[in-house]
């Protein structure tokens, strides 16, 4: 039985003094979920804030991105001790921001799965279509590829910690979210991947969350389909109700 997850992706939202104010309202609404994993993903110089601020809870606290060297000269990247030091449990690797942005590819973001791993980092791997990859009906593949590309040389032992996220660009950010079915079916996609890289009994231990424009009132329907384990939330994990998706 998969344990859900629900994570709170802020991006570049919040000092630390109002990353402190948030988990202050938050903390009593989804401090003591235990049917469901909370996760909440502030910004790098937040997480020190964050890790105190959750003490006491059952809230993980992970990061945006992370570098896939260990140390030296690198200017303005963060190596996965420095996130491990700091109290990091997940990390966010390969969201559509990093690869649209900052040119993040598929390989990249496989050394940094790898690199996470070694040092016991959970990676939630971000993968997903633009409308025009959709509109030309290249979704599955596409996913496949990234999913696959994203796991190279990943043993079946460390693929049980990864959590695979389905977020369609499209979606982010957006207001618009896929409708249930189209969701399930991506991630019904994934997990048929999962299966044929490392069989039946792995591939049903691996999480799949969805994300993009998930709220309040979408999460219910969308964490109920059989291949959605949770959410990736960004916009709607900025305010209290970020405690009606996790409670959904
Ligand atoms: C995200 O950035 O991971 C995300 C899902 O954003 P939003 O919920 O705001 O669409």
């Amino acid at each position: 039985m998969r344990k859900r997850i629900v994570a709170g992706n802020w991006k570049m939202n919040k000092t630390p003094a109002e990353a402190k104010a948030l988990i202050e309202v938050l903390k009593p609404l989804v401090g003591s979920s235990e049917e469901t994993e909370v996760v909440f993903c502030p910004p790098f110089l937040d997480i020190a804030v964050a890790v105190e601020a959750v003490k006491g809870t059952n809230i993980k606290i992970g990061a945006q991105n992370m570098y896939y060297e260990e140390k030296g000269a690198y200017t303005g990247e963060v190596a996965p001790d420095m996130l491990v030091g700091a109290g990091c449990e997940y990390v966010i690797l390969g969201h559509s921001e990093r690869r649209g942005y900052f040119g993040e590819t598929n390989e990249i973001v496989n050394k940094k799965v790898l690199k996470a791993l070694e040092h016991g980092l959970k990676p939630i791997i971000c993968v997903g279509e633009t409308l025009e990859q959709r509109e030309q009906g290249i979704t599955e593949d596409l996913v496949r590829l990234q999913t696959k590309i994203a796991l190279k040389d990943v043993s079946p032992e460390d693929a049980v910690k990864t959590v695979i996220a389905y977020e369609p660009i499209w979606a982010i950010g957006t207001g618009k979210t896929a409708t249930n079915e189209q969701a399930e079916e991506v991630c019904a996609a994934i997990r048929k991947v999962l299966t044929e890289v490392y069989g039946k009994e792995v591939a049903e231990e691996i999480r799949i969350q969805y994300g993009g424009s998930v709220n309040a009132g979408n999460a219910k329907e969308l964490f109920a389909m059989p291949n959605i384990d949770g959410g990736l939330v960004g916009g709607a994990s900025l305010k209290a109700d970020f405690s009606d998706i996790v409670n959904a």
